[in-house]
């Protein structure tokens, strides 16, 4: 699970992508994640954590995390090949979700690429080589398939008539995320990594003095979001360069700043979560005196398969899951308190998982 970052040259991508890895997740309790020097991985916030360790007097508190890819180089022309293009597109063909980062800041300073700010013209500059680069990838395949439909092969029909649709839509220079698609299809279309099938965040960078003024929404950010909502996409606005300072910053530190700046929570933050459930996570909760965490799955997910997160043993001795809905226990005060009033509920292997589950697995060893 993880997002890209991509956006033209410089509109933000960089001091972003800074915030994201000084803010970083403590690395010790993400022993197994490989850190590359374009990768950076950083804590879920989740103020349920300090809600539990309070009633658990725990020690330890352990966020679940994030991923994000800084992907560097896309200019236009980078499908023909211009500055790291194929490269680049492929790096980005791996990710499972895009965080696209939109200039939305005046600044004499900053030179634009193409000459001026203009939003819009720049997240169609940068779809269009992604539509580019799906169709080449399509025309390939389509290359393939068209010679198991003639010698007669029933499924290659239906995977080629998919491909025309999506074809036909992406020459109409739309992303396949704006396209109708029956399940059995968008299953396919899951196979093919088209990059413009994936779910976009628009981040707009605002200048620091529309922060101070409180101008959140200025002219471009009011355009990047009706471009955002046409194609149900998301859209977050912030300040990067304002992100950069914050994330070097201790919490208590961090909340004067946000204070001074009049804000309630870091753009970081709430880029984090929309992130999260763009990707459509949720997390499940464990509590005890030794710690308290959060665990991170696919809506949907079964507690077997939950538990497998924890380890690969629960997973396999399962029996079943203790659970109690965070707001249930919140509401009870303590554990010992929700389970008197019979708030634990006993569920087994084919329970579907809440957000904010608190469980306890019992499995055979
Ligand atoms: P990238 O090419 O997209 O990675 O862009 P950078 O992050 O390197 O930023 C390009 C330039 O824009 C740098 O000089 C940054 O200091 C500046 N910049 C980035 N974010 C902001 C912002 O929020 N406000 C202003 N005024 N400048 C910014």
């Amino acid at each position: 699970m993880n997002v890209g970052i991509v956006g033209l040259p410089n509109v933000g991508k960089s001091t972003l992508f800074n915030a994201i890895t000084k803010a970083g997740a403590e690395s010790a309790n993400y022993p197994f994640c490989t850190i590359e020097p374009n990768v950076g991985v950083v804590s879920v916030p989740d103020e349920r954590l300090d809600v539990l360790e309070k009633m658990y007097n725990t020690k330890k508190k352990v966020y679940t995390a994030i991923e994000f890819y800084d992907i560097a180089g896309l200019v236009k022309g980078a499908s023909k090949g211009e500055g790291l293009g194929n490269k680049f597109l492929a790096n980005i063909r791996e990710v499972t979700s895009i965080v696209h980062v939109v200039r939305c800041f005046n600044d004499p300073n900053v030179v634009h690429v193409d000459g001026s700010v203009d939003p819009i013209r720049d997240i169609e500059t940068i779809n269009l080589e992604l539509i580019f680069s799906d169709l080449e990838v399509l025309d390939r395949r389509m290359d393939k398939t068209i010679r198991q439909v003639r010698s007669g092969d029933k499924r290659a029909k239906f995977e080629y008539e998919v491909m025309e649709k999506i074809k036909a839509h992406l020459e109409n220079n739309k992303p396949i995320r704006t396209m109708e698609l029956a399940d059995e299809e968008a299953e396919f279309v899951k196979s093919l990594f088209m990059i413009t099938a994936k779910p976009v965040l628009y981040v707009c960078n605002v200048s620091e003095d529309d922060i101070t003024s409180g101008n959140l929404e200025n002219e471009y950010v009011k355009k990047v979001q009706e471009y955002a909502a046409a194609e149900n996409s998301g859209t977050v606005v912030m300040c990067a360069k304002l992100e950069e300072d914050l994330s070097t910053l201790e919490d208590e530190e961090k909340q004067e700043m946000l204070a001074e700046y009049g804000l309630k929570e870091s753009g970081l933050d709430k880029l984090i979560k929309a992130s999260y459930k763009l990707l459509g996570l949720i997390s499940f909760l464990t509590a005890g005196v030794q710690e308290v965490r959060a665990w991170t799955i696919r809506k949907g997910t079964k507690a077997p398969q939950a538990a497998g997160k924890i380890h690969s043993d629960i997973e396999r001795g399962f029996i079943r899951a203790e659970v109690v809905g965070y707001d249930d226990l919140v509401s009870c005060g303590s554990e010992a308190a929700a389970k008197e009033k019979g708030l634990f509920r006993l569920e087994g292997k084919d329970y579907i998982m809440k957000d904010g589950d608190v469980v306890e697995f019992r499995f055979n060893v």
